[in-house]
This record gives C-alpha cells, structure tokens and sequence, in this order.
C-alpha cells in the first residue's frame, strides 16, 4: 500500500479541509476510518495508495462545496467511479480526498422522443442499457466491464467496448455534461456554438473536472442479434476472414479475436468445447432486420470458409449464442490460470497493421521465460496484448521491458498507446511516444488552464 509522505504543512492543510468539509457535508457522507478509506485505495490495476479522506456526495452541491474546500486547501481529489479501471485511474497517488460517485445514481430522464437520456455519473452502465431497452432504445457503448462500471467513468476514460466497430465508443454518445470544475464552480457544455467542450472532458480522466450530469444520444434497438463462432487452424487466416467480412460492405456489431494462448486458458479454464487443433477464434455479432441478417449471415459464413475457417457454428437460440459469449466473457479470469500477474496493454492499430503488430510482438516474447496471451476487437484494431508473469525473479521487470518494445512497435505503426483504457499513470510514460512535443504542451496547458492548483487526479496522464 502506497502512503503518500505529507509534509507537517500538508497535513495541516488537510485537517483544515476536514474540519471543513464536516460542517457543509453530514457526517455519514464523510469517511476517515482507516478500514473505510482501504476500500478506496485501488483499481483494477494491482496499484493501491490509501487517500486520506472519503467523500460520498450526492448531489452537484456537495461536489461543488468539497472542491470549493480542495481547492483553497490544496488537497488532491481522486473521483471514483466503480474502480475498475486498468490504469491506474481511481488510485488516490497523492492521498487527499476521494470522490466516491456511487450514490449519484438517479437516471433522470430518458427522452424516448428525442432519443436522449440524462443520468447521473454513478449510474451502472448495463443499467442504462436495460433503461433504455425497455423503450426500444439502445445506448451502444458496451465495455466488458459494463455490469459493474459507471457512466462516468466511461466517459472519463472514453470506454469502448465490444460494438465499437459499428457504433462507436463512449465519446460518440455524449452530447451535454454538467462539469465542477477544481474551484467548485459549475458548467454545462454541449452547446452548438463555439468549441466542443464536451469532447474535451470525454476521455479528461478525472484531471480536468467532475461530471456530474450526462446526456447520452439513444438510437432504435435493433430488431435481432445473430451470433457466429469461427475456428480457424493459425491465426493469420481469422484476420484475413475479418478483413474479407468488412470487404463485403459488412459491418459486424462485435467482432472479436482470440489467439491460441487465450483459447488454451478459456478451455482449461471453463472447459469450453474447443477442439486442440483451433488456434484463433472469430466470435461475430451481427444485428438488424430478420431480412438483414437473413442475407449478411451466409456471406460472413462464406468470408470465413474462405480464409479457410475449418468450422463455423452459427448460434440459433439465446442459449447457443449465451455458450460461444461465455467463451469470451471468461478470458480474464482464465487467463490468472497461465500465471499470477497480468499486464493488459489494450494497443489499438490501423486494421490493415494488426497482422504486422502480432507478428512483432511474437518476435519480441521469442525466446522469453514469459507468456502473451492477444485478443480482443479486431474490427477495430484494438487487441489486448496480455502479458503474463509469475512471481519468479525478474519476471516483472521482464514484463515491463516487453511493454515498453511492444509499445514502440505499435507507435511506429501508425497506433496508439491505448484504445480504449486511458492513460491514468502506468501509460503516462509512454505519452510522449504517441504525442508530439507542441500536442503534449498544449494539453498541459488545458491541464493548468481548468486546474492552475493541480489538485485533480495528480500523477495521471503526465508525467
Ligand atoms: C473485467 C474488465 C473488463 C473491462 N473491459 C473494458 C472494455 O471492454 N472497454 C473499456 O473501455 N474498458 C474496459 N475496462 C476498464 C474499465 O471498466 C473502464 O475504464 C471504465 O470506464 C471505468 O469505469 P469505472 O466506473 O470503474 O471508473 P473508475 O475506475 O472508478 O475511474 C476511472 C477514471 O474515471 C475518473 N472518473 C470516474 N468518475 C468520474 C466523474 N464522475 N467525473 C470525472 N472523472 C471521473 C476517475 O478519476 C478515473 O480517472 C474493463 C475493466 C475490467 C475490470
């Protein structure tokens, strides 16, 4: 556990904060036991630093007033969402306040006229989905991890997800945020005149400003989902047959990857029926009409046997298409069954690159005591390099340094440090391998423009 070292001036500042912050917020909404403020100190990263002061606010009111109390004391402020994120995100690196945004979790308004929905940040995404799924909409964006993430973390780490390739990510959904910035004061964006700044804070992670009010873009349901599974002998040929799908003017909800090494862990792990000689995997959603569907399915089937898929299975029933998503659903878990430790860089690579940047990375694990298991959404590029590691000797530092050479690698191709993750603090070291110098300084300049103090999320995106 991480316990930033305050200097006696810090700490009093904080006890000034504190005693502050006891006037304007009830007691409940305040934590500073130890054993409460442990359950805030980590993320889906292994990282954990303990903060020194939780706050539970539930309304834009309490969020203002605790950043007015911040921001004149100058204490760090970390918001939180669910903690899932796999950066480093939520971690209070400095200590200071944390922001737990759970209780924010009203959906106020789902405008099935307008196609809009407004929410609090503390809404679970899947919630939402199934909101508005009973009025025939549809809110795209789908992270893995929506049965438990929060709207606004999504939108503070620009989430993507499975549906990315047709629909879009979480920025392409956002049309208004209700905004409090550092010094507590409030802003609504998503006006048509003028700069965006609602896409300026899509994707900010907590370092510009606390959103405290969403308005999503809904679009129709569509009709039906089909599902495909096809099992390819090397895994070359599953991405020719997903270049071939999207040559045939098919544009698939999900289109996801998995290497040999990720099919070996999901079968040892769920003892899904995948014979020994698959060695990648395509899982293929399409939806829309009956007739739509009834004409895309045959061509997918026939792009796949084309590149030489050995078998495709086309699912039939909620249930058949529920056992090939398990597959997919498992792979985290399984994969702690190859080693104990896990580095999952989430690199995003034009499509025609993906080949090239598989390749380089087999070359780079060549020879090493270390195992790599890839997949993920390959219709957009987007593949989850993971990099496993035991707790022998050297083994994390060894991690490390492939990192950093795949990172390198996929710069070089033309791609980014990360699809769909964020940066948070375990990719702010590669930043400037992405951004050149003048991008870099004009963002830190957006940075000390909202935040002159540096009081939010310190120790993220920048190094
Ligand atoms: C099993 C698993 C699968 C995942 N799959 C995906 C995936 O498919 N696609 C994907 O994109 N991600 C995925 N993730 C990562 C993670 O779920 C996303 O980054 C998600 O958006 C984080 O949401 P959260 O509510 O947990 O945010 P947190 O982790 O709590 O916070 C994330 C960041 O958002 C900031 N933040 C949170 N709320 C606010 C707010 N209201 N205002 C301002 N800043 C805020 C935090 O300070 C932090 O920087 C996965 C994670 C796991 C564990």
């Amino acid at each position: 556990m991480k316990l930033f070292k305050k200097t006696k001036k810090e700490t009093n500042k904080h006890q000034d904060a504190l005693n502050e912050l006891m006037k304007v917020m009830s007691r409940e909404r305040v934590l500073t036991a130890v054993e409460d403020r442990i359950c805030y100190s980590y993320d889906g990263t292994k990282q954990k630093a303990l903060p020194d002061i939780v706050v539970r606010p539930e309304n834009t009111t309490d969020v203002s007033n605790t950043l007015k109390i911040a921001n004149k004391y100058e204490v760090p402020i970390c918001a939180r969402g669910a903690g899932s994120g796999l950066t480093g995100g939520a971690v209070p690196l400095m200590g200071g306040i944390v922001f737990d945004l759970k209780n924010m979790n009203r959906i106020i308004e789902i405008c099935p006229d307008d196609f809009v929905a407004t929410v609090e940040p503390g809404v679970v995404t899947k919630q939402l989905q199934d909101e508005v799924a009973k009025f025939d909409l549809f809110y795209p964006p789908d992270p893995s991890s929506a049965a438990f993430s929060t709207i606004g973390g999504n939108v503070a780490e620009c989430a993507g997800g499975i549906t990315g390739l047709k629909y879009g990510v979480t920025r392409d959904y956002i049309l208004a945020l209700e905004i409090v910035l550092p010094d507590g004061s409030v802003i609504n964006t998503g006006r048509k005149a003028g700069y965006d700044l609602t896409r300026l804070f899509t994707g900010s992670e907590g370092t510009l400003g606390i959103f405290t009010k969403i308005t999503v873009k809904l679009i129709p349901k569509p009709e039906k989902i089909q599902t495909l599974a096809a099992y390819f002998s090397n895994k070359d040929d599953a991405i020719d047959a997903a270049d071939l799908i999207i040559d045939n003017n098919i544009l698939p909800r999900t289109l996801e990857f998995l290497d040999q090494m990720t099919i070996n862990a999901v079968r040892g792990y769920t003892g899904a029926d995948i014979d020994e000689e698959v060695k990648a995997l395509l899982l293929v959603d399409i939806d829309g009409t009956e007739e739509s569907i009834g004409h895309e399915m045959p061509i997918i089937e026939n792009a796949c046997r084309e590149s030489k898929a050995f078998r495709t299975k086309v699912a039939d029933t909620a249930k058949e298409r529920d056992a090939i998503w398990a597959s997919r659903r498992s792979i985290s878990p399984a994969l702690y069954n190859i080693a104990p430790h896990k580095i999952n860089e989430d690199i995003c690579v034009p499509r025609s690159k993906i080949k090239e940047i598989l390749r380089r990375v087999d070359q780079i694990k060549e020879g090493q005591p270390i195992y790599i298991a890839n997949f993920g959404h390959i219709g957009d590029g987007n593949i989850h390099v993971n990099i496993m590691y035991s707790d022998d000797p050297g083994q994390e530092a060894l991690a490390e340094i492939i990192v950093n050479k795949v990172m390198k690698e996929v710069v070089a191709l033309g791609g980014s440090i990360s699809g769909e993750h964020g940066i948070g603090n375990k990719k702010s070291q590669f930043m400037e391998l992405e951004v050149p110098p003048q991008e870099y300084e004009i963002m830190k300049r957006f940075k000390s423009y909202f935040d002159p103090k540096g009081i939010m999320n310190p120790g993220k995106m920048f190094i």
